[in-house]
């Protein structure tokens, strides 16, 4: 059971003189936790274990992960790929306070049939007096099946294109007038869309009441047939590389899927057994149903073969923000006499987001 002071609560710790890895590592820092008990009931709802989910974040170092969002928010992924952690500016930090009291009996409502970005925990770290802030979140995409290609779709088709500079990334970001443009499709038969469209529906309905709007769903697309291939050539690599084998236990390893690319690869922890590489190996090219939660593959009907990673993501946008920035910006354009501020409404965001997708999906 929580409490309403659960959803005001956090804890502190202040480290001091602490001398283990000096040179890499602060002396001295200071690290807050907030709504701890709400965060750990969050987590345990989506079935994460407390202490895998400490292992993933310190066991190795999170790592930068390239974000092509125009918030300047930077990413980092835990060194498993499992989680996402997100910076945060203090105001957003105070939104999602609130944001909290609605979001917690929602998951609670919706038995985890959500697909509203899995929040596990807000801090701050503080470091030569400077205040960080971040949210953790799963990761929509999976850690073991390489993303091919990524869209960030809205509905809109208003700047909804990828830039020549981001296309020219391995895994560039793509945007609606892409996916339009290109024809795309996520085929994932007529029982799945309806579920599908089910929680979009109920996500949206939650998030529109709320005034939130200028979310997107994050859609990331393994192709199965490129992947055995990649897996092939690795076969043939590791053959070669079985003798020497033994020798390095750790090092660069770049096939291990995910974000590669995105984050340039990715490094073993120095002190890892590869067994979590091989672990995942065992199950190479297929859903692991525990943690690729967000995995649907195509339908059996249709020639390709697909698995998409699809979840909303960047929901905090309030809609008073959002015409407060417009404002300002056309303030600054047209001079302080404008009227009408064109911007979209969060219902009308809504049903935009719910009508591109019930297209984009068959
Ligand atoms: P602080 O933790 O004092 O660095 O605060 C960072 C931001 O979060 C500030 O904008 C605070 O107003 C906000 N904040 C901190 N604690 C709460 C709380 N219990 N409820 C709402 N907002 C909070
Ligand atoms: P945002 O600023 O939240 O719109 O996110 C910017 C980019 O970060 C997205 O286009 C994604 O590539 C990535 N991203 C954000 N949240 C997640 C997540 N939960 N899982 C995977 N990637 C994410």
């Amino acid at each position: 059971m929580l409490l309403p002071d659960d959803f005001k609560a956090h804890s502190k710790l202040k480290v001091d003189y602490h001398l283990f890895n000096k040179e890499n590592m602060p002396s001295h820092f200071k690290f807050k936790e907030y709504c701890p008990l709400v965060f750990r009931n969050l987590r345990e709802r989506f079935g994460i274990d407390d202490l895998d989910y400490k292992e993933s974040l310190t066991r190795s170092q999170p790592l930068p992960v390239d974000s092509p969002g125009k918030s300047g928010a930077r990413f980092y992924q835990s060194y498993d790929r499992l989680f996402i952690i997100k910076s945060l500016t203090s105001e957003e930090v105070e939104r999602m306070h609130s944001f909290l009291k609605d979001y917690h009996p929602y998951i609670v409502e919706r038995h985890g049939k959500t697909l509203l970005p899995e929040y596990l925990a807000m801090y701050r770290l503080t470091v030569d007096g400077v205040e960080h802030y971040f949210v953790v979140m799963r990761n929509v995409f999976s850690n073991h099946l390489r993303t091919h290609r990524k869209f960030d779709l809205k509905g809109s088709t208003v700047d909804r294109e990828a830039s020549d500079k981001e296309k020219e990334k391995d895994l560039p970001t793509l945007k609606d007038n892409d996916f339009v443009k290109e024809g795309m499709k996520i085929y994932i038969g007529e029982e799945a869309k309806e579920k599908l469209i089910e929680t979009l529906n109920a996500d949206v309905g939650f998030l529109t009441k709320l005034h939130l709007m200028d979310y997107s769903l994050l859609l990331g697309v393994h192709d199965v047939a490129r992947a055995e291939e990649e897996r092939a050539a690795y076969q043939e690599e590791d053959n070669q590389l079985e003798d020497d084998e033994d020798s390095s236990g750790s090092g660069v390893d770049q096939r291990w899927g995910g974000n590669a690319g995105a984050s340039g690869g990715i490094t073993t922890p120095p002190d890892s057994p590869r067994t979590l590489v091989r672990e995942a190996s065992l199950h190479d090219g297929c859903i692991i149903p525990e943690l690729d939660i967000y995995a649907i593959p195509s339908s059996d009907s249709v020639e390709r073969r697909e698995i998409y990673f699809l979840a909303i993501i960047d929901v905090l946008t309030h809609y008073g923000v959002k015409k407060q920035a417009a404002k300002a910006a056309k303030t600054v354009k047209y001079g302080s006499n404008v009227e009408g501020i064109s911007t979209c409404d969060p219902e009308q965001y809504g049903r935009r987001f719910i009508e591109f997708l019930s297209k984009a999906i068959e």
